[in-house]
């Protein structure tokens, strides 16, 4: 029956998010119209909340996306819900899962059970699915109601990957029923698999090391597609846990699902891992990709952002020939389950799903337990009262984390045995932020919901490799935090405004001093200002002063590393590992492995004596109870400062 567009709008118009699509009601009688619904890296959060914060968030959560899930299923004849992978690791509920709960014979995983309760059709690995291991993994696994299906992952490889002896199915072929515009019912085969960055050999290599091996997404594909074809697949979909990157293939390629895509015999491809939104306007002009039409290489493709923040679809209208069934028609679309204002406020754009929410009440309630109380200790204060004018515990534990981590990322790689430099900044360090806004964790039990103080932003670890002339650089760029002093003049500003103390790195694994009475090298914004200007001064590694030539790996994250904040040896081109892994979750691990942390700061990094000479800078007033610990600087209470900040005086 044809509908008016008054109709179609009206009930666009009521049910909120039901857009209904021209193409459930344009399919004819040799046509089936089939809606592939998608989450991905969902990263284990069902309830709409932030576990870090302790506060609830409409951005999240498998039980809003499931809401839109039951919105489509009520509208579409024939709907398949799929999930793209990384579902096992990612928020507190996961590592309590996994550090405190533990996963026995016959334990259900909460995600995995709220999944059940949201009736997934199947599901592919995502790489974080390895980070605790492959017994918790398939424990994991088996209480799943639906297949998990993965190609490139082997226990033993033969000589092709036809010839593997796979982890799990690398696909599923499952018979559906699908009916048609007419309301008659047709018998076809779908086809599903599933593809896993091969990088996880190195990220999780203490884990798979020995155990399994990964293989090339495209090489596997190639092998396998024509192989379900071979046992009858009418469709194939892909379940491509890997980014639209590239178009050009490359060997063991991470972001394949670009060059996946025109994989001859996929029809279509649902993607993930990088955790945005496709179609969208970030993919606009790329060759080989339409956002219009939402097509890789022609193929229809979405992916479903991340934490459950958009529900991927892809409709496809299937008509039956004499060769079979063939996609006719297609269109994607990624449905977002909040919306931000334009005064950034978030507003809800769907419900939570109550029997979704109620699966997984006990575990929520547990790991509310889990994130305020102790995993571990600090038997120091970290608090960044002092983190822009003395080397500061709050960022020295953040270096220290990342530096652990990087030495375990980079084992096995050309770069092992290479120094490895960290390189880390306080997020919360008072000026715009007010003077309350300041990490403060004291000395004793550590919480998990402390480490979102330590470590503010979503980041992800990455290395980059430098010259012993690019750290001095970095360095420089970072002295830009502070005002040119005079020497032999008191009480003189020290902080410059505006310069946002997030880009105040500090260097740890190297020793400096920052000569005030120089010029920065670097303005704020990071450009050359100054060239031969030297703030920094004795700058040492192992000891001796640092050789321009040699080579250094620093830890840090995405952000610096892809050229935030306009670094020296940090503008994208030096990035020689990207983690799969957010530094905030480095921080947990390693405070998690090691119970009690240390995170003294050694003074590695001080100002240049200058006689006769003092500024003064601002701090919060809780900075009072530890300003006689700070070391390496000379530090007095200089009275109150402006908008309810405390002064301080510091004798160079
Ligand atoms: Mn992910
Ligand atoms: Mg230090």
């Amino acid at each position: 029956m044809p509908i008016s567009l008054d109709r179609r709008s009206f009930l666009a118009g009521s049910a909120g998010l039901i857009a209904l699509h021209p193409f459930s009601l344009q399919a004819a009688s040799n046509q089936v119209h089939l809606r592939l619904m998608e989450t991905t890296d969902l990263h284990v959060h069902v309830f709409p909340y932030d576990y870090y914060a302790d506060k609830p968030r409409d951005t999240v959560g498998l039980a809003r996306t499931a809401s839109i899930v039951n919105d489509i299923r009520a509208e579409a004849t024939n709907a398949l819900l799929l999930d793209n992978g990384d579902f096992l690791q990612g928020n507190p509920m996961g590592d309590y899962i996994a550090y405190e709960r533990g996963m026995r014979e016959g334990d259900l995983h909460p995600v995995i059970d709220a999944m059940n309760t949201v009736g997934f059709d199947a599901s592919t690995l995502g790489n974080h699915e390895f980070n605790y291991g492959l017994d918790f993994l398939m424990k994991s696994l088996a209480g799943a109601e639906f297949p998990v299906v993965c190609a490139n992952i082997a226990k033993e490889t033969g000589a092709a990957p036809r010839d593997d002896k796979t982890l799990l199915p690398p696909y599923v072929l499952m018979d559906r029923e699908l009916t048609d515009g007419a309301g008659q019912k047709h018998a076809i085969k779908i086809g599903l698999i599933g593809f896993v960055p091969p990088q996880v050999m190195n990220w999780d290599r203490r884990h798979l090391e020995g155990n399994v091996q990964a293989r090339d997404i495209l090489q596997t594909a190639r092998a396998y597609v024509p192989e379900m074809k071979e046992k009858g697949a009418d469709i194939i979909i892909a379940l491509s846990h890997s980014g639209i990157g590239e178009g050009q293939e490359r060997e063991g390629m991470e972001n394949a699902s670009l060059v996946l895509a025109g994989v001859d015999g996929i029809d279509a491809i649902m993607t993930g891992h990088s955790h945005l939104v496709f179609p969208s306007s970030k993919y606009d002009g790329l060759d080989g990709i339409d956002v219009t039409k939402g097509t890789l290489q022609g193929k229809p493709a979405t992916m479903g952002g991340y934490w459950g923040s958009h529900l991927g679809l892809i409709d496809l209208m299937l008509e039956r020939d004499a060769g079979g069934w063939r996609v006719v028609g297609h269109a994607s679309e990624a449905r977002p389950i909040s919306k931000r204002n334009e005064d950034r406020s978030i507003t809800a754009l769907v419900e939570s799903d109550t029997k979704v929410l109620a699966t997984v009440q006990q575990e929520h309630d547990e790991t509310l337990a889990y994130v305020r109380r102790a995993v571990g200790k600090t038997d120091a204060p970290l608090h960044s009262y002092f983190a822009l004018v003395a080397d500061d515990p709050s960022v020295q534990i953040v270096s220290i984390a990342q530096s652990w981590y990087i030495a375990q990322m980079l084992k096995g790689t050309e770069f092992e045995g290479l120094p490895i430099l960290s390189a880390a900044a306080p997020f919360k360090a008072g000026g715009r932020g007010g003077p309350e806004y300041f990490t403060d964790v004291p000395k004793g039990d550590v919480a998990i919901k402390n480490v979102s103080d330590l470590y503010l932003y979503p980041n992800t670890a990455r290395a980059v490799l430098v010259s012993g002339a690019q750290v001095k650089d970095w360095l420089e760029r970072s002295a830009g935090m502070f005002n040119q002093v005079d020497a032999g003049k008191a009480d003189q500003l020290l902080l410059n405004p505006e310069f946002p103390s997030y880009n105040f790195d500090v260097m740890d694994g190297v020793s400096y001093q920052i000569d005030l009475s120089q010029p920065s090298k670097f303005n704020s914004k990071g450009a050359l200002e100054n060239p031969d200007a030297n703030r920094i001064i004795n700058l040492t590694f192992n000891g001796a002063p640092i050789d321009p030539e040699a080579k250094f790996i620093v830890a840090t994250n995405n952000y610096r590393a892809s050229g935030g904040g306009d670094f020296p040896g940090a503008k994208g081109d030096t990035i020689v590992f990207e983690g799969p892994d957010t530094n905030r979750d480095v921080i947990v691990r390693y405070i998690v492995e090691k119970g009690t942390i240390s995170p003294r700061a050694d003074a590695n990094w001080s100002f240049a004596p200058l006689p006769d000479t003092s500024v003064l800078f601002d701090t919060g007033p809780k900075a009072s109870d530890y300003v006689k610990d700070v070391q390496g600087v000379s530090i007095s209470p200089a009275g109150e400062g402006p908008e309810g900040f405390a002064r301080f005086r510091i004798d160079l």
